[in-house]
């Protein structure tokens, strides 16, 4: 089965982890805060707290954001889950924003007419999750500007999007936004196994941050509500988490970001061959916003099913039958048991549905050879051709 991501690892990488395993720190030593430099000097951005997942990234940031019981949190239905759990674990309440067809992206225009609506009965979200799906990015002017008018926090969840740029600069520069959230899970773009990272360029969320990642325990003075007792001591100042990440899996990510540019370099030089490959069938190819460079964690298609025989399901079934490893990001979170169970009924949400019904993933790592990229081609005309 060709996969439809996976992780890059080379002899360098190896070396880099096991050189921590021989070292006097696997945990809270000198590698996290190496790695949070490489990544903070890569993006532009002036503070970096690395975490042990994504989904940990996201919980402080919105708690650092003030996110808690009696606020809301909105983001994007075509998202994985995290990106609105992260609401449900501050104990605020989570809803959603259409996508813009075009992109797959928190739709712009349908945010501010439910900004509108939510103004006039009192009840605007204190967050906005924009998810860079794919890896391309989010029209974030216009989300910051909306934001800026309504008073909402951004967070951005560039799961897909490092080593891509918005407006010439890299995502994570946090221009249009209060923090930007990494995961390098295996199937992103640059891995540590299991990892995060929340970048910020406001001293005090990084501060938030960095406390709720640890326990919310402080040992310095400045932060604590009277003098040390002595050497030992440190307080807890907050209710925070052990969401640490280890010297092992920033090791990793070290290695890793050296390799982010010819990693993306070359999802680029894959996703070019597919856009010509794939030209002539009845899909729908990935759009690209010209003011952006995509991270192209994912290549997306969608079918267009009025000119193919075979349903939706049918198609993927035949992908995966002939070792094609398709996927579909993602099922809309809205209609997932758990929050339909809310109140939320699926067709609220259109475009995302419309979505829902039409994408297919196909394989997109770095690793990916020609050959097989061909065979995906190849694969992907006879199941679209008509019988
Ligand atoms: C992968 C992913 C996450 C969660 O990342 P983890 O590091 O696995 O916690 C969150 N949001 C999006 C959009 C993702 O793709």
């Amino acid at each position: 089965m060709i996969p439809y991501g996976k992780q890059d690892i080379n002899q360098a990488d190896i070396d880099a982890v096991l050189e921590v395993l021989r070292s006097d720190f696997l945990t809270q030593g000198p590698v996290v805060p190496k790695f949070e430099e490489t990544v903070a000097n890569h993006v532009g951005a002036n503070h970096a707290l690395a975490v042990n997942s994504a989904t940990s990234a996201l919980h402080i940031a919105c708690l650092a954001l003030g996110l808690g019981q009696g606020d809301w949190l909105w983001t994007t239905p075509v998202t994985f889950v995290a990106s609105a759990n992260c609401g449900l674990y501050c104990g605020a309440q989570v809803d959603f924003v259409d996508i813009d067809p075009k992109t797959y992206n928190l739709c712009p225009l349908a945010l501010k007419a439910k900004l509108e609506q939510a103004k006039d009965e009192n009840r605007l979200p204190k967050v906005v999750v924009a998810v860079h799906l794919s890896g391309q990015p989010c029209d974030m002017e216009a989300i910051a500007a909306l934001a800026e008018e309504y008073g909402v926090k951004v967070i951005e969840d560039a799961s897909h999007a490092i080593g891509g740029k918005y407006q010439g600069e890299f995502i994570g520069s946090s221009r249009y936004s209060d923090i930007t959230v990494f995961s390098f899970h295996p199937v992103k773009i640059v891995t540590t196994a299991e990892g995060g990272m929340a970048v910020t360029n406001d001293a005090k969320l990084a501060e938030r941050m960095n406390l709720l990642r640890s326990h919310g325990i402080t040992r310095d003075p400045a932060l604590m509500t009277q003098k040390p007792d002595g050497p030992w001591y440190y307080q807890q100042v907050d209710l925070g988490f052990n969401y640490r990440m280890t010297e092992l899996q920033a090791a990793l990510g070290v290695s890793q970001m050296e390799r982010l540019e010819a990693f993306v370099a070359r999802r680029h030089e894959l996703a070019k061959r597919y856009d010509q490959l794939l030209a002539d069938l009845p899909v729908v190819l990935p759009w690209q916003h010209p003011d952006s460079y995509s991270g192209l964690h994912l290549y997306v298609i969608r079918l267009k099913l009025d000119s193919i025989t075979k349903s939706h399901k049918e198609v993927f079934e035949s992908l995966r039958e002939q070792g094609i490893g398709v996927n579909l990001h993602y099922i809309p979170v809205h209609t997932q048991p758990y929050y339909r169970d809310m109140g939320f009924e699926a067709e609220t949400f259109p475009h995302s549905m419309a979505y829902y019904r039409e994408a297919i993933s196909l394989p997109m790592f770095q690793g990916l050879t020609e050959d097989q990229q061909d065979e995906v081609v190849e694969v992907l005309h006879k199941t679209l051709a008509k019988e």
